[in-house]
């Protein structure tokens, strides 16, 4: 709800005059109690006044006709004049504590009326018989009570006209009463000073209005603010600060005392920039000070020895009056908490959280540090990434939490063999980096070997002894290198090669490593189309009766016909295959394509085709096979499929029972590469082979070497009690040939025969049928069974 009050006169007009100038309520009371006060201030000037005014009247009129009249208005006045004073303190002092309201406004007003309508009686009583000293008397006293009392009631614009009104009128009227131009005249003046003075009375009216708002909203702001600190202090744990022009800390305006205890630092007269620890933030901040611009999150740790770490964050920015600089103000904030979690974050990633070690993300950024240091001629530093050789049989035979301690043990074997300046990381799972400098010239290289040592002794896990040495890669900084990403990715190269050489190794990353690494890439796409271009063969290296020398089989080579590197042998890509997964598809069409070939050859000749570990694990194999085998016409037991003893490694039980599965079609199952694993008696024991091949490389040295002798004759022997027919291969001359068909060799396979042919280049050792004598097979799509279904092949011939 608005009150009204008189609004400015905008159009001059009376109705304008008396319009209300809008105000809130709040404000109103407040501007009474103004106006209310300045007529308590000016009450007894007034009444001095009119007390004056009226013995100079009484004074001045006592011998005229009027002067009983007078003496009647005299007591009259004083008597109305004193009630009303003595009415206006007893309503004063009773509504000291409480609101003025409007009727006190009025009271007064009709005060002021009242003691304006005895004034105006004054000059009709006197002027028709005073003298013209009396006349001018009287005119000066009225102008003097009219300009007076308008003056000292301007505050209170009603009680002001109420006043000078009835005055004005009275004395004009007693002019007109006279008989005279000059007193019709003094009339009409009258009525212009009425008009003057009520402009006058309007205008500083609104003046006293306008002033009263902006002092009550300047009031109301200054509360509002301080409040709004009050609440902003007790709601966060920030506080404000400000300094003057030389950075030291003052109090600030309206803000009560800080309840923060962080806050407690920042003492009143101390040099802000002194609380904190020398650091990056500090130096922004000085900098920002200096050059008197703001600055926002400043991260700072407060310089204090005797309490607790404490990190505050401020934020701040110049004040300026007009352009004078006059200090900085702004908030602060503790952080304490927030900071040490971010700490801790920060912490947990750059350090791997099982054995404290930094992480990779550190030693890269590790890495690209000391490949930007200059290195001294006299040192040499490299990088060597680590694999456990066996973690992942420790994991799963004694446990996860067993597999963290023996990564644990492992961290600390690495800690105790690094120098201070060297870095030992942990890239993740059994994944170490190592980055060293050891002096030229031999060092380094003796460092490895002993590394090497340390890492394979076995490890004691809770009582349990774990076997799990290590190998590592190694890349040793130079010159040219000066990507980071191409040092790591060397050091795995060289990990691989490590790894490829057999446990606890390790190998120096070469150019020539590098560059098998990129063939082998590319192979690895190319061999993907391989297939599907048509791009296979499948080469045929007789095997020969030992005595006779008369053809009893074939084995089947793949062979590679690149398009632009021309015949590429197996060795370059059977592994890729098999690494890549690829080898299935392969090996199945390897089968199919064999015995596809095999229609053509005479029924007693065998084909042999190789199998890798991964195949016997394919779902399709005993499909593939039963369906090549059917698709051709050929008898199970004219096909050889060769495994090697890396075969019986993984898996044994599920190995075996495949093995029986396809034995049982017929088929029959030679042990490839004989006497080059690990321990072939005891696999000779768990399945019943029908065939052993001596590897090549016994055969090769059976002229130079004895023992390579013994070992193909205990070879023939073994074989001879096992029941088993035994092939020698790689026989290149004739003094092998006779010396094993001599010792009881069946067979005999080799260059001395013949190298891997194409089926057709065959024609000198075989008798080969032309493609088109045998309806050619398509077996791009064979018919899929599944092996749940397969049942042995009974050697029936289809039509
Ligand atoms: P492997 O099964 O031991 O095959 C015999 C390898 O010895 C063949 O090499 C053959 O060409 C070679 N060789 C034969 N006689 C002599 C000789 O008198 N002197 C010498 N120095 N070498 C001789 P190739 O064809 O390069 O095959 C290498 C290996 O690739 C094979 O060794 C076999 O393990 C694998 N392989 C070949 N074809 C296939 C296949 O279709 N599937 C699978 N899984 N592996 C295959
Ligand atoms: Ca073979
Ligand atoms: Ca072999």
């Amino acid at each position: 709800m608005e009150k009204q009050i008189p609004q400015p006169a905008a159009s001059g007009s009376w109705r304008a005059l008396l319009r209300d100038l809008p105000m809130p309520d709040k404000y109103l009371s407040g501007l009474r109690k103004k106006q209310i006060d300045t007529v308590s201030n000016m009450i007894f000037v007034m009444l001095l006044a009119n007390l004056l005014n009226v013995a100079v009247v009484l004074q001045s009129f006592r011998d005229s006709q009027a002067g009983n009249l007078l003496a009647i208005w005299g007591f009259c006045f004083i008597f109305i004049t004193g009630l009303a004073v003595l009415r206006h303190i007893r309503t004063r002092k009773a509504s000291v504590h409480g609101n003025l309201s409007e009727a006190h406004v009025d009271a007064v007003s009709r005060g002021a009326l009242i003691i304006g309508l005895f004034w105006a009686v004054a000059p009709l009583l006197v002027m028709r018989s005073a003298d013209p000293q009396g006349q001018m008397v009287m005119g000066i006293v009225l102008a003097g009570m009219m300009f007076g009392g308008t003056f000292l009631l301007s505050r209170l614009p009603g009680a002001a006209l109420s006043f000078m009104i009835p005055i004005s009128m009275g004395f004009a009227l007693s002019m007109l009463l006279q008989s005279g131009a000059a007193y019709q005249l003094i009339a009409v003046l009258s009525m212009v000073y009425l008009g003057v003075l009520t402009f006058a009375v309007r205008w500083s009216h609104l003046q006293f209005i306008e002033q009263h708002l902006s002092e009550a909203a300047v009031q109301e702001q200054t509360q509002l603010i301080g409040l709004l600190l009050r609440d902003f202090e007790e709601s966060t744990s920030d506080w404000l600060w400000q300094t003057n022009t030389d950075g030291l800390l003052e109090e600030i305006p309206l803000v009560f005392d800080t309840n923060s205890d962080s806050a407690g630092f920042m003492k009143t007269g101390a040099l802000l920039t002194s609380l904190f620890e020398a650091g990056e933030g500090r130096k922004i901040l000085e900098a920002a000070l200096r050059r008197q611009q703001g600055f926002r999150d400043i991260v700072l740790k407060v310089q204090d020895e005797a309490s607790e770490e404490c990190w505050v964050s401020l934020t701040g920015k110049p004040i300026f009056e007009g352009h004078d600089f006059r200090g900085f103000r702004g908030v602060a904030a503790d952080i304490t908490q927030s900071k040490q979690i971010e700490d801790r974050m920060a912490h947990m990633a750059h350090y791997d959280s099982l054995t404290g070690l930094p992480n990779r993300v550190t030693m890269q950024e590790h890495l690209e540090k000391v490949m930007r240091k200059p290195q001294s001629p006299n040192t040499v530093r490299a990088l060597l990434w680590l694999d456990l050789d066996n973690f992942k049989w420790v994991n799963d035979t004694l446990g996860h939490p067993a597999g963290d301690e023996l990564l644990r043990q492992v961290t600390s074997r690495l800690n105790s063999m690094a120098e201070k300046t060297d870095m030992v990381a942990r890239l993740g799972g059994d994944e170490f980096a190592l980055i060293v400098e050891r002096p030229a010239g031999g060092a380094l290289e003796s460092f490895f070997g002993r590394l090497t040592e340390v890492m394979r002794k076995p490890y004691n896990i809770w009582g349990s002894t774990a076997h799990c040495s290590a190998s590592f890669g190694v890349r040793v900084f130079d010159a040219f290198t000066t990507d980071p990403r191409e040092v790591l990715k060397h050091a795995d190269l060289a990990l691989y090669d490590a790894k490829r050489t057999g446990k606890a190794q390790w190998s120096m990353f070469t150019a020539q490593l590098e560059a098998s690494a990129k063939a082998r890439v590319q192979i690895e796409a190319e061999l993907e189309r391989a297939i599907e271009h048509d791009e296979l063969r499948v080469f045929f290296q007789p095997l020969v009766d030992a005595r006779s020398h008369k053809i009893v089989g074939v084995e089947s080579l793949l062979r590679w016909q690149h398009p632009v590197r021309g015949l590429v042998f197996p060795d370059e890509f059977i592994e890729l295959a098999e690494d890549n997964g690829l080898i299935t598809r392969m090996g199945e069409w390897v089968i199919r394509a064999a015995l596809a070939e095999a229609a053509r050859l005479p029924d007693h000749v065998k084909v042999a085709v190789n199998i890798s570990p991964l195949q016997i694990h394919s779902a399709t194999l005993v499909a593939t096979i039963v369906n090549a085998l059917a698709a051709n016409n050929i008898a199970p037991n004219r096909l050889e499929l060769e495994i090697t003893e890396s075969v019986l490694m993984t898996d044994t039980e599920f190995t075996l029972k495949r093995l029986h599965q396809i034995k049982n079609l017929g088929v029959q199952i030679s042990l490839d590469d004989f006497g080059t694993g690990y321990s072939s008696l005891s696999y000779l024991r768990s399945f019943p082979f029908d065939k052993i091949k001596i590897d090549q490389s016994f055969v090769r040295d059976i002229e130079s070497r004895p023992d390579s002798r013994a070992i193909a004759m205990a070879t023939l022997t073994l074989a001879k009690s096992l029941g088993m027919r035994c092939t020698a291969e790689g026989v290149e001359t004739l003094f092998q040939a006779d010396f094993l068909r001599d010792h009881g060799c069946d067979e005999l396979q080799g260059f001395f025969i013949s190298r891997a042919q194409p089926l057709d280049n065959l024609g000198h050792v075989v008798d080969v049928r032309a493609p088109g004598e045998l309806p050619r097979v398509v077996i791009e799509k064979p018919e899929v069974i599944s092996d749940a279904n397969v049942v042995p092949f009974t050697g029936e011939k289809r039509a």
